[in-house]
């Protein structure tokens, strides 16, 4: 097998540059969903996604997620309800049925988020909304 590389230009989201550190420090670096505390596996996930006018990078559009999380956020596999409940959606998983999907996904369908005590930076329950009217 040959190796093949080539260059790209790459647009940077210089907005986001605050977005992750100060997310992964408002949650004391851990996901929302699962209380992961590996700070290298936690991304600082968007709510309603920055490509739209609504998706600012601000703590109250986003919460940490680690990665698993935060990809099922991004294929709506995983929902937060506008009452931070995870909502596991299964039509999305190819092998529902596995260990590996119950313990990652389905053990916290129903849950709730794992939420900051200051009620002002939690996340803001329009944008939840937001976001499951772009899953349906
Ligand atoms: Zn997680």
């Amino acid at each position: 097998m040959i190796k093949a590389y080539t260059e790209t230009i790459v647009k940077a989201r210089l907005h986001l540059v605050h977005f992750r550190p100060q997310t992964l420090a408002a949650y004391r670096e851990r996901c929302c969903v699962c209380e992961l505390r590996e700070r290298p596996l936690l991304d600082a996930a968007h709510i309603v996604p920055d490509r739209l006018p609504e998706g600012a990078p601000t703590i109250r559009n986003g919460r940490p997620m680690c990665a698993t999380h935060h990809r099922a956020y991004d294929q709506e596999i995983l929902l937060v309800t506008e009452n931070y409940r995870v909502e596991v959606r299964g039509d999305g998983l190819v092998r529902g049925d596995s260990d590996a999907t119950r313990r990652t996904l389905r053990d916290f369908h129903g849950r709730s988020l794992w939420l900051l005590r200051e009620e002002g930076l939690r996340p803001d329950a329009e944008l939840l909304r937001k976001k499951i009217e772009l899953a349906a």
